[in-house]
């Protein structure tokens, strides 16, 4: 298995913005820890953020957010992108969608998306649907992933789980499993 794991519209703009709200907050702590423990364990973090344009078809829908060039549509400063780490920008839901993730993970060897950021039941699932068609496995840390309500958020991690076949784990299982995955050889394997 060779994880990238993917941050979904951590943006100013989607915590702290015109879409923003309190709960969202909380998955700031664990991807930061997600992040890290990756950056440590040699596994790729590739940023996957709204960078719209006026004429984009969500415009209609969200009224202007996360417009291209400003600073809504920037990274929240807790989780800046470091020098190892891939910054790409997409103009709708999907991660996926015209924004060359496919191509990054594929040249990189990935076959399993660890999705963490915004929105659940929006962002997530649409990147899960492309991540799903092109044969990758999907993992969801859902303390890494929130909605606007505990109900959209419950319901978006249920139909990950149950169309795309998602595992739903946590942020503390993963970062366990990495940092055992880098322990020296002739440590204890548990066997
Ligand atoms: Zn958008």
């Amino acid at each position: 298995m060779q994880p990238a794991v993917v941050v979904i519209d951590m943006l100013n703009d989607f915590v702290t913005g015109k879409l923003g709200n309190e709960r969202v907050r909380s998955v700031v702590e664990p991807i930061r820890e997600l992040l890290a423990a990756a950056r440590a364990a040699g596994i790729p973090v590739v940023y996957v953020g709204d960078a719209h344009l006026p004429s984009d078809p969500e415009i209609a829908i969200w009224g202007p957010h996360a417009m291209k060039g400003t600073k809504e549509a920037e990274t929240i400063p807790e989780l800046a992108p470091q020098s190892s780490d891939f910054v790409l920008e997409k103009r709708t839901y999907s991660a996926f969608y015209e924004t060359g993730l496919d191509l990054l993970l594929r040249s990189l060897g990935v076959d399993t998306v660890v999705i963490t950021g915004l929105h659940t039941n929006i962002c997530c699932r649409h990147t899960a649907a492309d991540a799903f068609a092109r044969a990758y496995k999907i993992v969801v840390p859902e303390d890494c992933v929130n909605a606007f309500t505990e109900e959209e958020h419950r319901d978006g991690i249920e139909y990950l789980r149950r169309v795309y076949g998602a595992r739903i784990t946590t942020s503390g299982a993963l970062v366990r499993e990495w940092q055992e995955s880098r322990a020296p050889a002739g440590s204890p394997t548990g066997e």
